[in-house]
């Protein structure tokens, strides 16, 4: 029998990130202060270590890991890289499906890759406390974990919707010794100010990361991390796809199609970069390659965004970043897949998909479930729900084959679990959830908001 489950020795984890920078067609546009003018490493200095700035910065192509951050990412890597045979078959189609797991890590996805190297060279530079906003609880509970790897205080700033629906996620944290707080939060001035006008506010992840970033900013002691978007999460998650090159390797496979799931669009950058790196070099694989980042339908940022400066959070505090946006203050519905819920996306993400090197799509709610249930059923993991964009994209392909006959092979980021999803799976099941596009007009006010740059 042909092997479906390609792994790799813990020698095989690699020994440096991969950059996109020196390979894009123009160099990124800059960070901008609220002045308009470059952000300074000053201005950033603040919530951020010297060693992550630089990161965030650097053009240089390969970056070395750690060994700490290797001795850590050992715990779970590397991740299994999997053919989905059961999932083929009841497709009936000619392609080959395969999918790479970042759901074995502790927290459950593949949010521990950033958060693990974030701890590290915050512990470095002397710094005792991190803060940090969690919607779905994923990016919080990886910051939990890794803050107590490296013997470091987290305070977690919970988007409110998900605090009351995911106690499980917030126990997770608490377990790692974390402190978790319903965002917004009487703790500070913008959580005070929200909750004068509104007490019954939601919360959004650009609250909770205006809450996370006042607090860091004015503690000396306290940095802030972030779970995605930035530069410097996007080159910690090139360990997806880095790894999967060299399960294809030992295949002689290499994929036409790659998806992933996007919502700051750290875990598709980190799939779909190392195998863009390929394309820019030249190598003749790649020329055809179709790298495809799958977006919710009532967050549709990169298929529906503007491509403009806007601030990362929804109060303004962080500087100003090139990328697509639904305007800083869009309100996103409370749908299943919190990890996806947010108003922009990676500038790098956003750079290529205005040069047209990747695509982008969005997809409907309950598409996503029934994707997700198949995927259950035949590969026997259940999948969590921001993870079900990427299936229901990659069985679309696959089905796209079966019509046109072409044995294409594809390449999903199954990103994490769904065990502490279960309850959006019984919205779905018990037929409570609905398909939701964003109106235009709501899009229209919010992009209007945008602040006035250049
Ligand atoms: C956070 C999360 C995502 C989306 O975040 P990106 O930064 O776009 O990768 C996708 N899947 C899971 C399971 C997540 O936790």
């Amino acid at each position: 029998m042909e092997a479906t489950r390609i792994q790799l020795d813990a020698s095989d984890i690699p020994t440096h990130w991969y950059n996109i920078v020196p390979d894009l067609p123009a160099p990124p546009a800059p960070p901008l202060g609220a002045d308009g003018r470059p952000a300074t490493p000053a201005q950033m200095g603040a919530i951020f270590p010297g060693a992550i700035l630089e990161q965030e910065m650097s053009a240089a192509r390969w970056i070395e890991i750690p060994q700490e951050v290797r001795e850590i990412y050992r715990l779970w890597r590397p991740s299994p890289l999997v053919r989905a045979v059961r999932l083929e078959q009841a497709l009936g189609t000619p392609a080959k499906i395969f999918f790479k797991y970042e759901g074995v890590s502790p927290a459950g996805s593949h949010k521990p890759n950033s958060a693990v190297p974030q701890a590290y060279y915050n512990k470095l530079a002397g710094i005792k406390r991190l803060t940090t906003e969690t919607g779905a609880g994923q990016w919080g509970s990886s910051i939990a974990f890794a803050g107590q790897m490296f013997g470091l205080e987290v305070r977690v700033y919970m988007v409110k919707v998900s605090y009351d629906q995911k106690p499980y996620r917030r126990l997770m944290m608490q377990t790692w010794g974390a402190e978790v707080h319903a965002s917004p939060s009487p703790l500070t001035e913008t959580g005070r100010k929200l909750l004068a006008e509104d007490s019954d506010n939601e919360g959004s992840l650009g609250i909770a990361i205006s809450e996370a970033v006042e607090e860091a900013a004015g503690r000396a002691d306290t940095n802030y991390t972030l779970g995605s978007v930035l530069n410097h999460v996007v080159l910690h998650q090139s360990i997806i796809g880095l790894e999967a090159k060299k399960q294809f390797d030992k295949i002689g496979l290499y994929p036409d199609i790659v998806i992933g799931p996007c919502g700051g669009g750290s875990s598709f950058a980190g799939i779909a970069f190392p195998f863009l790196a390929d394309r820019a070099a030249g190598d003749a694989h790649a020329q055809n390659l179709r790298c495809i980042a799958v977006e919710p339908a009532s967050c549709p940022s990169l298929t529906r965004g503007q491509y403009a400066y806007d601030f990362g959070d929804a109060s303004g505090f962080t500087p100003l970043m090139k990328m697509y946006t639904l305007g800083h203050d869009f309100m996103p519905p409370g749908i299943h897949a919190g990890g996806l819920r947010y108003h922009g996306d990676s500038p790098l993400v956003s750079q290529l998909l205005h040069h047209g090197l990747i695509e982008a799509t969005a997809v409907q709610q309950l598409a996503t479930f029934e994707a997700g249930v198949q995927f259950a059923r035949t590969e026997g993991i259940i999948p969590a729900p921001e993870s079900c964009h990427a299936i229901r994209q990659a069985v679309d392909e696959a089905l796209a084959c079966k019509v046109s006959g072409e044995p294409k092979t594809i390449l999903f980021n199954l990103t994490g679990h769904g065990h502490f999803d279960m309850s959006s799976f019984e919205r779905y099941f018990s037929g409570k959830l609905e398909n939701y596009a964003y109106p235009a007009e709501a899009i229209a006010a919010s992009l209007a908001h945008l602040p006035r740059v250049g």
